[in-house]
């Protein structure tokens, strides 16, 4: 193959039993396209049917960029969508692959841990949004936790500390990490959700980093737009909840019912965690209670993040959509002998008809998958091109992953 790593990619599973595809094991239940879930963001994905327990190995070598084992419950609930426990890695050429729905507690790596092709990284379950135990696998541009950095000065530099954060799907530029970064005094703002326009004093807001409740009620946006009117620099978006949807989920866009320009955003936008929240309130609070200035709050690009290539940027842009939204990457499996079975997507080729027509069952033929594939090539493209329109114009839809 001419793609330089065609050979450095595997399946994130053995199928060591001679017996294990007449049962499912391994089998491609959803593909590209499929009616399920993978629509839109997630267009190239993967679903593999997997007993609870199989080992998760890494499809290639790399770095745990995100890992989250602490969700117990898999169903097609809605309130499980965002709460899949999962492992992502980071790759070294701007690639990151995912593994979903794992297993409670069934993640064997830490963030920051190098991996090889092949290491065990975690056990399939059926977590989150997920309708049985399987393994939902994909490759990204973009991993929206890898991209930005939230630092809170709470006394001096030499106490600076970072925050768990990720871009949001809809945000203003970040500044690049050799340019200065967005900094202003944290602000609670008031009311704390950004239910209706800011009351804290402008003094207080022109300039500040705001920081906003997360809540059902409010959009997105128009906390952040609420934020921006008021003069902040940046708005962060505190998840309170602790068992909250995670940032990821937070981060989704809303293509399917805005246009771009409705939902372009002028300041850099974050989502934190509870555990940043809580510790940016604290020190909110006990630099009040000592009379002194409120602590300051630095946002600004992480060093992992990679910027799109140009046209990539320009065809992302031209959607609407932030350079922080992950893009699932076309994945080819061929079978020994160069075979390929089935629908091999290309870069941005939009599936043809018949793929996304047959749904659920379709995903076996368009991403049949060798139990031993010869190879297997992820094709680092773009965002898929032509979306929603021309004669394969395909209707969006949202349910999960
Ligand atoms: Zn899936």
């Amino acid at each position: 193959m001419a793609d330089a790593f065609a050979d450095s990619w595997r399946l994130p599973f053995n199928t060591s039993s001679r017996f294990g595809s007449l049962l499912g094991r391994g089998r491609c239940v959803q593909g590209n396209d499929g009616f399920e879930s993978h629509t839109q963001t997630l267009r190239y994905a993967y679903d593999f049917s997997l007993p609870t327990g199989t080992p998760v190995l890494a499809s290639r070598s790399g770095v745990v960029a995100a890992a989250c084992g602490v969700y117990r419950r898999g169903g097609l609930r809605l309130e499980l969508k965002g709460r899949a426990n999962h492992v992502v890695l980071r790759h070294g050429d701007r690639l990151y692959s995912r593994y979903y729905h794992l297993a409670p507690g069934g993640v064997a790596v830490a963030v920051g841990q190098a991996v090889a092709a092949g290491d065990v990284i975690g056990r399939s379950g059926n977590t989150g949004y997920s309708g049985g135990p399987h393994l939902h696998w994909d490759v990204v541009d973009v991993e929206p936790q890898e991209t930005a950095m939230l630092t809170l000065h709470a006394d001096s530099p030499a106490t600076a500390r970072e925050l768990g954060c990720a871009a949001a799907g809809f945000s203003g530029v970040l500044p690049p990490c050799e340019a200065p970064a967005v900094e202003g005094p944290a602000v609670w703002a008031d009311p704390p959700t950004a239910s209706a326009d800011l009351r804290n004093p402008a003094a207080e807001l022109e300039g500040a980093v705001v920081l906003i409740e997360r809540c059902a009620e409010v959009d997105f946006l128009d906390k952040a737009r609420r934020a921006a009117a008021a003069g902040a620099a940046a708005a962060v978006v505190v998840n309170t909840q602790a068992a909250g949807p995670e940032l990821l989920t937070m981060s989704v866009p809303k293509v399917l019912t805005m246009r771009p320009e409705e939902y372009r955003l002028p300041l850099p936008c974050l989502m934190v965690t509870h555990l940043s929240g809580t510790e940016v309130r604290g020190a909110i609070e006990s630099r009040r209670a000592a009379g002194a200035l409120p602590p300051r709050l630095a946002v600004g690009r992480s060093p992992h993040f990679r910027p799109r290539r140009p046209e990539e940027a320009e065809a992302a842009l031209g959607r609407g959509l932030s350079e922080f939204v992950p893009l699932t990457q076309p994945a080819r499996f061929l079978w020994p002998g160069g075979r390929a079975d089935g629908y091999q997507p290309r870069a941005g080729e939009v599936p043809p008809p018949a793929v996304q027509r047959a749904g659920r069952a379709a995903g076996r033929a368009s991403g049949r998958v060798p139990a031993s594939p010869a190879v297997i090539t992820v094709l680092s493209a773009s965002a898929p091109r032509d979306q929603g329109r021309g004669p394969w114009a395909w209707t969006p839809r949202v349910k999960g992953n």
